[in-house]
């Protein structure tokens, strides 16, 4: 039953793991490939993302990226929730935070692109601005390059995703704000932790620092922060660092050092923790895909459905032989409740990390003291795995 999509010219939008993801699965199936992406190169760096349970597993070994994941993997090992003068209170071990394989976000994306650079033609620098469908294909106009026509396009660029916005409609009505907002950057690893993190959490705000590849110079920490909902400029970088500048005014154990390094940084990233639901993930020739469709930032699921969200769309797309309206009704039902089963799992993290008064903190830290206990750990793992294998996967001709 070998497929060939020859015929099918595909434009992606984003280039980080849902839109390399759909490349290297179209693209061996036979179909051209476009990928547009605004930044102007990849992106490196990004917080470690994670694989668990063996639907993962497969649809990684079908791509071929199995064994490149394993050797790039950060082998992270337990975090530690502290007190204000560092005292340990609660030990999280490695599987339960790290699933079976983790990896950064911008490792996963340059092995995806490595893999596809030569048979995938990579746009940087650009942007999808119109789009207009008619019965025979759609036109593209960019921010920069020349128009051009495809057959389909996935929007595969994210939470705030552009093409959702063109295509489907404003943010507002699929965005759901989970009352806390997350920032990411780099700082000293001056507790000089090895393949280790430290969890500290004071009422409605708290950092995570972790070591994740050995690197004895390089930590990444996360603040995150319990608030209504902000209006800011997410391009206007120095307004951000005032806002958490306010939030963390302060902060007790290493904030001082922490919000140095937050001054100094030059790559933050800020966000709500937020997710996407939206009532089609298709309309006409586009599709939405990743972050963009069924998004849901921090809590451990998002890579795994993206990566499988890509499979199923390209594996239907063969099926079909290029029929897309058949294949988008597939991908539509197959993806659709798996893809909301991991968002109930992640919808926590704000909470997990920041509880919002002190009590909370301590409760959280007393339930995490039984679940780390190791039969509950194993039934912890279970549940999270359950979400990540909750899909059955057909036999498509890759
Ligand atoms: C703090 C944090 C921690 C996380 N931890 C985990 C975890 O442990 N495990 C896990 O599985 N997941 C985790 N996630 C979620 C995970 O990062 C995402 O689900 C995953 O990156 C989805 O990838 P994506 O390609 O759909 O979207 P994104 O990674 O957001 O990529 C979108 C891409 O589109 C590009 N783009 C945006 N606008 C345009 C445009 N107009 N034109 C062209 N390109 C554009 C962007 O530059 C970007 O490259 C975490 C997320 C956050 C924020």
């Amino acid at each position: 039953m070998t497929k060939n999509l020859s015929n099918l010219s595909v434009l992606v939008s984003g280039a980080s793991v849902a839109g390399p993801a759909v490349a290297l699965d179209l693209s061996r199936l036979g179909a051209r490939v476009t990928v547009v992406e605004k930044a102007p190169e990849l992106r490196g760096g990004g917080f470690a993302v994670d694989f668990r349970g063996h639907v993962h597993r497969t649809v990684l070994t079908s791509m071929g990226i199995w064994d490149e994941i394993h050797t790039r993997q950060t082998h992270m090992g337990r975090q530690t929730v502290v007190d204000a003068d560092g005292t340990p209170r609660v030990d999280l071990p490695a599987d339960m935070m790290s699933g079976d394989v983790e990896i950064f976000r911008g490792e996963l994306a340059r092995i995806m692109y490595e893999r596809t650079k030569d048979d995938v033609e990579y746009v940087f620098g650009d942007s999808i601005a119109t789009l207009a469908e008619d019965p025979q294909g759609v036109d593209i106009t960019f921010e920069r390059g020349a128009p051009r026509r495809f057959d389909l396009v996935v929007g595969a660029d994210g939470l705030h995703s552009h093409t959702r916005r063109l295509v489907f409609g404003d943010e507002s009505r699929y965005l759901r704000f989970f009352d806390h907002y997350v920032a990411g950057f780099d700082v000293p690893n001056h507790l000089g932790l090895d393949r280790t993190g430290r969890v500290y959490s004071e009422p409605g705000r708290a950092v995570v620092v972790g070591n994740y590849d050995g690197d004895p110079d390089r930590a990444g920490a996360l603040l995150v922060f319990r608030s209504e909902e902000l209006r800011y400029d997410r391009r206007d970088v120095t307004a951000q660092k005032r806002i958490l500048r306010e939030r963390f005014a302060g902060l007790g154990w290493e904030g001082p050092t922490i919000l140095k390094a937050l001054e100094e940084t030059d790559d933050l990233y800020f966000d709500a923790i937020a997710q996407i639901h939206v009532d089609r993930l298709t309309k006409g020739r586009v599709a939405l895909l990743g972050d963009a469709g069924y998004g849901a930032t921090m809590g451990g699921m998002g890579t795994g459905v993206a990566i499988v969200g890509a499979y199923v769309l390209a594996g239907e797309l063969a099926l079909a032989d290029g029929d897309f309206r058949t294949a988008f009704a597939e991908y539509e039902t197959r993806i659709r409740d798996f893809a909301k089963g991991c968002q109930k799992i992640s919808g926590n993290a704000g909470p997990f990390f920041a509880p919002a008064t002190e009590r909370r903190i301590r409760s959280r830290d007393r339930m995490y003291r039984i679940l780390a206990s190791r039969p509950l750990a194993r039934f912890f793992k279970r549940m999270t795995e359950k979400a990540a294998t909750d899909i059955k996967l057909r036999e498509y001709p890759f």
